[in-house]
């Protein structure tokens, strides 16, 4: 396919010589009339020096994204083939023989803007994250099967992101056969995951090295998990030499497949408790010292950075709830998934939540996402997950 080229202003070529994968319409000289979306183009500088090769996306204000800097380079099923490889290539590195479900692809991370690609055991959930990236969703299905021959590829393209490009969700099966639940193993342990109805793609595999972590802090521990989902850290826990874990959720599913994965793992079925309610209210009343370890990994609470300071007084909240209950010596692994969240806006809001509650926090570990979900250095954008292990001192 032929691309189109677009000239890049000089003033603003610094991010792209910086290799950020993303390029503002601002940032183009001129866009022709009638582009399509997800129309291949090579981005040139004013003087014509080649910079990048991309795709373009008239639904966005980001009008390109990158996907090679190699002149050179075709964007033909053969590319798509050899970027799956690459990745799986440092996957196989990471996750170990006792792990088969771990994320693949991490769009614009691994230089393919736009798609996520998780797997589960033998199957494979797919994400296209732009409206303008389904011009390629029959090729990149293609190079799928041929780099990773799953047996099948559920879609889960469910997202803000489309609907902000005046896009609709859409999700099903694309190709081969998924089963209802699929029986995954992380860390050696099992867990069912429902790849179609489960929330994001099923699993929040970009958890996996806090829930391994949690371990450590578990032995005779009474845990509380909230915002437990389908019980990920609390089977780790329980691994781990818990006494006792609490899951709290507000989704009845999410705690049946939670108490399914407790039975499955051979955890006692005294071990586990499971409240469906909200996490919030739960916290606020919560008494002193019912619990050692408490995990806090609650849904993204700031989903539009013009309503941040709510989110932040909504994550100050539940830390101070669950920082008053703790005994001293007690621990909380507390998360935010917020994009919009810097680690030191989690930081900081923390050290108000410690001081509200007249305690003495100290971290021992900080943690970002799992590195099945890597990301490229001028890529913040791409950087979403806080998480920290903190110690009450006194
Ligand atoms: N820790 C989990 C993932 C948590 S996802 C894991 O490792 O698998 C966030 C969870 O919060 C979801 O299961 C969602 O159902 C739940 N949730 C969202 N709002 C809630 C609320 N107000 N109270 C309780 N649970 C809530």
């Amino acid at each position: 396919m032929d691309k189109t080229e677009l000239r890049i202003r000089e003033k603003r070529i610094g991010p792209v010589l910086g290799r950020h994968p993303w390029v503002f319409s601002g940032a183009i000289a001129e866009i022709p009339d009638g582009m399509e979306p997800g129309e291949p183009v090579t981005l040139k500088s004013e003087s014509g020096r080649y910079l990048a090769s991309g795709y373009f996306n008239s639904y966005s204000q980001i009008a390109v994204r990158i996907w090679s800097h190699d002149e050179h380079e075709r964007i033909d099923r053969e590319f798509f083939v050899r970027r799956i490889l690459n990745a799986m290539e440092l996957r196989r590195l990471l996750v170990g023989d006792n792990t088969n479900a771990y994320r693949v692809i991490n769009g614009e991370s691994d230089l393919l803007p736009g798609l996520i690609v998780d797997r589960y055991d033998r199957w494979l959930t797919v994400q296209f994250h732009n409206r303008a990236i389904e011009r390629w969703k029959d090729i990149i299905v293609e190079s799928l099967i041929e780099a990773l021959a799953p047996e099948g590829i559920y879609e889960r393209s469910e997202l803000a992101s489309r609907r902000r490009e005046g896009g609709t969700d859409s999700s099903g099966l694309l190709w081969g056969k998924v089963p209802e639940v699929v029986e995954i193993i992380e860390s050696g342990l099992s867990f069912r995951v429902d790849m179609a109805g489960g929330q994001k793609t099923g699993f929040f595999l970009d958890q996996r090295d806090k829930r391994r972590a949690l371990t450590k802090y578990a032995k005779g521990a009474r845990v509380l998990n909230c915002f437990s989902y389908t019980g990920g850290f609390s089977v780790y826990a329980l691994m781990g030499g818990a006494k006792h874990v609490t899951n709290v959720d507000s989704s009845a599913g999410a705690l049946t497949l939670a108490r399914e994965n407790a039975e499955l793992n051979g955890f006692a079925a005294e071990a586990s408790e499971y409240i469906t309610t909200d996490a919030k209210q739960y916290l606020w009343n919560l008494k002193p010292d019912m619990f050692d370890v408490i995990v806090l990994d609650p849904p993204a609470f700031i989903k539009d950075r013009r309503k941040k300071n709510e989110g932040i007084r909504g994550y100050r909240a539940i830390n101070e709830a669950a920082i008053r209950a703790l005994p001293t010596g007690g621990r909380l692994l507390t998360c935010s998934c917020s994009a919009h969240l810097t680690a030191q806006d989690f930081r900081h809001l923390l050290s108000e939540s410690g001081g509200a509650a007249g305690r003495t926090l100290q971290i021992v570990e900080s943690f970002g996402h799992g590195p099945d979900h890597p990301v490229l250095v001028p890529y913040t954008e791409g950087e979403y997950l806080k998480c920290l292990m903190v110690s009450v001192l006194e």
